[in-house]
């Protein structure tokens, strides 16, 4: 059977990015079709300056909207990364297949280690080396599909390097995995700032919409949404992306076309209107959902209990074959 590996990180409310993007595909499609596992990747969320505090609450927070999107721990395996020591011990052994030019040459390090030196902050180690580790969380588990919203691709490519240069010189040891975008969604970007994705530890609250959003914050927020002073209502990504960006969103939420639709619509008022109410419909059972599981904490705490237990007892023997690969002496 195939199986499926993909992570959220705690590093900021989640949005309709990650919902659209990642999240909603999860739960429709791959949990039913293959072996699942959905991590709330909490080592990822130290790579850049952070508040234990919220980290912890951010993780619970994503772990119960994970659920309320529909991931059912009958069909898959949902839990928290740092339950799970498996991750970190293969991430080490990785460092040592990996090279620092790979690391440099990650798009997202570039961008973060960019905005924290911005915000006059150093930039952690552990940024730098965040693909690794992400790559240990897919290979640890014999991953063979990554559902993972374009912004994740080159770290899923990087993985695949890892994996095949790891089995050259060691013997076959991973499943060399590959990831699968959504058709429509893969890149859902800022309302604000149609050039840069949706990301939900960005600053710019306007521009994001969050799963939690009420509806009138989410017509709100798409209504100011920038367009263009165009007028015309056309699908065009290069010269009118902020216009593509709400064709795209109404599309990914109603099962439409961003290009037919365009020809529907007359006006950038009446797109936007339909917009939102379509945002609005798609969070509404994620959102009733989310508020039944926040009156039942034990539930969710439950389930992470049993979904850390299932992902170790799948892990570790993969991790322990990788350091026996690789030349560490077995405990005995
Ligand atoms: P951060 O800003 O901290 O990187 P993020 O919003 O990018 O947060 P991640 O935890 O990095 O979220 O990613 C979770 C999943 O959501 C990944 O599969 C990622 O590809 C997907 N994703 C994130 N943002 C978007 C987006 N704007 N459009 C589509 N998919 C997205
Ligand atoms: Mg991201």
């Amino acid at each position: 059977m195939t199986r499926v590996f993909s992570g959220v990180k705690p590093t900021g409310h989640l949005t309709l990015g990650n919902y659209l993007g990642a999240m909603r595909q999860w739960a429709t499609v791959d949990q039913h079709r293959a072996e699942s596992l959905f991590c709330i990747v909490d080592l990822h969320a130290l790579t850049v300056d952070h508040d234990p505090a919220r980290v912890r609450r951010l993780s619970r927070q994503a772990a119960t909207l994970l659920l309320a999107a529909g991931l059912d721990p009958e069909l898959c395996t949902v839990f928290v990364q740092s339950h799970v020591d498996e991750h970190a011990r293969l991430s080490y052994v990785l460092e040592c297949v990996a090279t620092d030019g790979e690391m440099r040459r990650m798009i997202q390090y570039k961008e973060k280690a960019a905005r924290e030196r911005a915000r006059g902050g150093s930039v952690r180690l552990s940024l730098l080396t965040y693909p690794v580790l992400m790559a240990a969380d897919i290979l640890a588990y014999g991953a063979d599909e990554v559902p993972v919203g374009d912004d994740q691709a080159q770290h899923v490519e990087l993985t695949r390097d890892l994996a095949t240069r790891f089995n050259q010189r060691y013997g076959y040891t991973f499943v060399v995995p590959r990831a699968t975008l959504p058709t429509v969604g893969a890149r859902v970007m800022n309302l604000q700032d149609p050039l840069s994705k949706m990301g939900k530890s960005d600053d710019s609250g306007p521009g994001i919409v969050y799963l939690l959003d009420e509806p009138d914050v989410v017509r709100k927020k798409v209504m100011r949404a920038v367009t263009d002073s165009g007028r015309e209502v056309v699908y065009d990504r290069e010269a009118r992306p902020g216009l593509a960006n709400l064709l795209e969103i109404l599309a990914s939420c109603t099962g439409g076309n961003p290009s037919e639709l365009s020809g529907v619509y007359e006006s950038y008022g009446a797109l936007k209107k339909d917009t939102a109410e379509a945002v609005v419909e798609v969070l509404r059972p994620v959102q009733e959902r989310h508020k039944e599981l926040c009156a039942d904490p034990g539930y969710v705490e439950g389930v992470l209990r049993d979904g850390a237990e299932r992902a170790r007892a799948m892990a570790r023997p993969t991790v322990d074959a990788a350091y026996r690969a690789i030349g560490l002496l077995p405990a005995t």
